[in-house]
């Protein structure tokens, strides 16, 4: 097994998962990998179908609760310059998957384009955003998605027009590709009115939002017409804790990981509001982070 001596890119074996997720919490991953361009993507492609090890893409990780325990996984990051490119042609944007958005929303705003305002202030990056459908404030970003560029289970680049991509509530069925850019559609806006709009979202989520510590957002769905924090709160769950991990004070859907929290206790925190909310609503919370165990 030494596919990797082909690789341009990095290549970390057991390496932590909790420096690379924002709740910090994640055991070593056999092999974490930074592709340098997509001949090395379908190099792993193809190396992980054959040594049969699991393959998983890492975003920035703010949205994925990382076991405690080994993963006998591939970790493959798209960090490397070459998939952060962004260009611009017009209203359109193509950018690649690896882009943090809040690269994304600077990028435009310093050219007129306006839409990306809503993502301001969201940790992740293009990739991830799309998987899970990023969305504050009333917006989505499918709206902005004119096509999808991916890498398929055999290693070859598609190009998913919009009307072939289900995006729904904070979930889509890209999840099966590996997203390599996007091309997203904007709208010209007096420059001014957009920074005034990223300012006022960024003022929105510091009263809301808890960042006193490491996190992952806010853990569960929204169930249909109600908040998951809301439930929580009322089930009288906010500040409880095991381990190093809590309920936050501030914004009940968060946990906050405090003091070096096993994934384990975050786990046992997410069954307990589960059963509570359960118990008191009669309402079945889903998760909203991905879980890697
Ligand atoms: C403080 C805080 C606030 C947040 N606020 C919001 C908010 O307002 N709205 C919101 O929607 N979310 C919010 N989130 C959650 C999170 O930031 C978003 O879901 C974000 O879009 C995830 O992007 P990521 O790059 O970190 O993805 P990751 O967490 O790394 O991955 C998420 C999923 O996407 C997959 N994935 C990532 N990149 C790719 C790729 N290139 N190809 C294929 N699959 C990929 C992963 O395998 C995983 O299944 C918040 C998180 C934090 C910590």
């Amino acid at each position: 097994m030494n596919w990797w001596k082909r690789l341009k890119g990095r290549l970390k074996l057991e390496e932590p998962l909790k420096r690379h997720t924002t709740l910090r919490t994640g055991g070593p991953v056999r092999f974490f990998i930074q592709p340098a361009d997509t001949q090395d993507l379908k190099l792993l492609i193809t190396s992980a179908k054959r040594y049969k090890i699991p393959l998983s893409v890492i975003g920035a990780g703010s949205n994925i609760l990382a076991g405690d325990k080994r993963l006998r996984r591939m970790a493959v990051s798209l960090s490397s310059p070459f998939f952060k490119e962004i260009a611009f042609k017009g209203n359109l944007v193509e950018a690649g998957s690896g882009l943090m958005l809040a690269k994304l929303v600077s990028e435009t705003a310093k050219r007129g384009l306006s839409g990306a305002e809503f993502l301001s202030g969201i940790p992740g990056t293009l990739g991830g955003a799309l998987v899970m459908n990023a969305g504050a404030w009333g917006s989505q970003i499918s709206k902005r998605v004119m096509k999808i560029r991916v890498m398929d289970s055999r290693g070859r680049i598609k190009n998913l027009a919009r009307e072939k991509i289900d995006f729904a509530y904070r979930k889509s069925n890209l999840e099966k590709f590996i997203i390599l850019g996007a091309t997203l559609k904007f709208f010209r806006r007096e420059k001014r009115k957009i920074r005034q709009d990223i300012e006022r979202y960024r003022r929105q989520r510091q009263l809301l939002q808890d960042r006193s510590f490491p996190s992952a957002g806010c853990i569960f769905r929204n169930p249909p017409g109600d908040h998951a924090g809301r439930l929580i709160d009322l089930c009288g769950l906010k500040g409880r804790g095991f381990g190093g991990a809590r309920i936050s004070s501030k914004h009940a859907n968060f946990i906050l990981n405090r003091k070096n929290g096993r994934a384990a206790d975050i786990l046992k925190l997410m069954k307990l509001i589960k059963k509570e909310v359960k118990d008191n609503f009669k309402i079945n919370l889903q998760p909203e982070i991905k879980i890697w165990q």
